[in-house]
């Protein structure tokens, strides 16, 4: 057994993040400024995107694009109950009502029948959120959406990078929102952005994102820039700083080198559960590029004779460190009191939460760490099979 505790999730922080972040600091210039803008060119040519807004957080991301497409009192959004907790608030912030619609079964993404059947007259968008880095379903959605006239955001906070078809998440849909939180692919310490092919959305996220005040606000301090600013609309603080921008900008260059390194897991863990029936692996469907954010496995509590929650207490007394992405929205109360929302409403999504558990995966795990989380779940079913 391990004698050291492994952690779920540890940030890949090397020495030339360090020195991009000590360069910004001693630059004289520590918010928005320079290495925002350049953070944002280089993350739009990474995605194939026309434009790149660079705020705070994932969630100031989605708020900003729904903000963008006008999403307001008296519509409704369409958003997967299997997500954090981001993805609705910020509906809820806007005025508007999410609408949660059920899983599908093999990805755990937005299934794309129980979201045409929650459409009304009121649905403005619909957020589909790539779980775990797999690609929704974007043909089906995208059909439905343009059949029913709904914006598609995507909550792409797992996808990074990930393709659907080739093409990069980020340059598919009409906006497409990042997160860097910590234990994102790549982060920033806390920030977040937006892509999008729509100049006039890209320039009305910008604008919000400093408290609605005109063009360049930014620039206000600079030898350039004027003393002289109106304010549109009113707006949010949501700018990402200087400091952030150059650890993404340090990060997004490693980027594929650290998809590389969950790859690595990723096999590791599929080969040595590949012969273990109380042990569901995550699906992958033909045609996409998974980002592997999460590796999710799915435990059969019928072969069992513990059920998830003792199956999780349990590694962390071998001490690994597991998680669970996600307890349903409409399981948690704001959901149920202020929605009505039932379990038996989205069934697949309360038949996964029972089974599901993330295991750690980043580039720093060792082969030993790797050994170690297999050996801890395969003994554990051993231990407990039915
Ligand atoms: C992390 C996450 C977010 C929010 O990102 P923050 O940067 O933490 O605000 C949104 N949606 C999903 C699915 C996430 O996992």
């Amino acid at each position: 057994m391990r004698t050291s505790f492994l952690s779920f999730h540890v940030p890949e922080i090397g020495e030339q993040d360090i020195a991009a972040v000590a360069g910004a600091m001693r630059s004289g210039w520590i918010t928005a400024g320079p290495r925002v803008k350049e953070f944002e060119t280089r993350f739009a040519r990474f995605v194939a995107a026309d434009h790149a807004v660079a705020v705070n957080s994932g969630t100031a991301a989605l708020h900003l694009a729904l903000e963008a497409i006008g999403v307001g009192v008296g519509d409704e959004v369409l958003v997967p109950t299997l997500t954090f907790a981001a993805t609705a608030e910020v509906v809820v912030q806007l005025g508007a009502r999410p609408v949660l619609v059920d899983c599908c079964a093999d990805t755990l993404n937005l299934d794309p029948s129980a979201m045409e059947r929650a459409i009304t007259s009121r649905t403005k968008a619909v957020i589909p959120v790539h779980f775990a880095g797999h690609p929704c379903d974007m043909d089906a959605i995208g059909q439905i959406a343009a059949a029913h006239k709904l914006r598609v955001v995507e909550d792409a906070a797992h996808a990074l990078p990930a393709r659907w078809r080739g093409a990069m998440v980020g340059g598919i849909g009409d906006l497409t929102c990042f997160s860097f939180y910590a234990t994102k692919t790549i982060t920033t310490g806390e920030g977040g952005m937006i892509t999008t092919g729509r100049e006039e959305w890209a320039e009305r996220m910008r604008m919000m994102s400093l408290h609605g005040i005109s063009k360049d606000a930014w620039k206000r301090y600079t030898a350039e820039g004027s003393w002289k600013y109106e304010i549109i609309a009113p707006g949010f603080k949501y700018n990402m700083t200087d400091i952030a921008a150059a650890l993404g900008i340090s990060q997004l260059d490693r980027c594929e080198e650290f998809l590389r390194a969950r790859e690595r897991c990723r096999r590791f863990y599929d080969e040595g559960f590949a012969d273990e029936p109380a042990i569901e692996r995550p699906a992958r469907r033909e045609g996409i590029d998974h980002a592997w954010h999460l590796y999710v496995i799915r435990i059969d509590p019928d072969r069992l004779r513990i059920d998830r929650d003792r199956m999780i207490a349990l590694l962390k007394e071998r001490n690994i460190g597991v998680a669970v992405h996600f307890i349903p929205l409409h399981l948690h109360r704001y959901y149920r009191e202020t929605y009505g929302c039932k379990p038996e409403d989205f069934p697949n999504a309360t038949a996964a939460f029972e089974r599901i558990i993330s295991l750690p995966i980043y580039p720093r795990l060792t082969h030993a760490d790797l050994e170690d989380v297999v050996s801890a779940v395969i003994g554990l079913v051993r231990e407990f099979r039915r």
